[in-house]
């Protein structure tokens, strides 16, 4: 396992040029504030129109569309848990969004992969936990697939990359 093949980037995700974006949508996947916002702006209407056929998806679980007008190929759709105060079930279903994002990937074989911070906008997860989690669920995935050469954690402030870098240092 090959701790070089992850980063920390402050900045944007729809600017991102690897193979797949992750979003973190609502249940609906139909649009919504926050970084999901962002990446349909980005990526343009036709997004939307390919969402619309999904039939939404379960927290937790994960489906992959087209990146249509954004550097990314593809953008693989998840939807975290809302926090509530981390009895019911919190925990699991982040780390499942990880884990459904990374099979995902590794089932099209992408090579490049990035990851906002799920939940912890309006979604409240508490921001140093999630990103524990989805640092976790990355190393674990690497011990056992080598699909992914780079896995991309987007920070869109300093405070989340600080956590990040956190995170990382103690975890790998
Ligand atoms: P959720 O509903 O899962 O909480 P949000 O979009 O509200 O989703 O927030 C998730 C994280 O994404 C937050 O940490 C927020 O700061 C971050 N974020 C918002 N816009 C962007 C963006 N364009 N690129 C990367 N991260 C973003």
């Amino acid at each position: 396992m090959d701790k070089n093949k992850i980063s920390i980037v402050l900045g944007d995700i729809t600017k991102q040029n690897v193979d797949a974006i992750v979003n973190a949508a609502n249940s609906s996947l139909l649009g919504g504030s926050g970084v999901d916002g962002a990446i349909h702006r980005a990526a343009g209407p036709e997004l939307l129109a390919e969402c619309c056929r999904l039939g939404g998806c379960k927290t937790g679980e994960a489906k992959i569309t087209k990146g249509y007008n954004l550097p990314a190929k593809w953008v693989i759709h998840t939807v975290g848990p809302v926090w509530n105060g981390g009895n019911y079930g919190e925990a699991e279903l982040l780390a499942s969004c990880y884990r459904s994002c990374l099979a995902i990937s590794a089932e099209k074989n992408l090579k490049s992969l990035a990851f906002p911070a799920i939940s912890t906008g309006v979604y409240n997860y508490p921001m140093l936990d999630a990103a524990k989690i989805a640092v976790t669920e990355v190393r674990k995935f690497l011990e056992k697939n080598s699909s992914l050469s780079t896995i991309v954690f987007v920070c869109f402030n300093e405070k989340i990359y600080d956590i990040y870098r956190q995170a990382i240092a103690n975890v790998f």
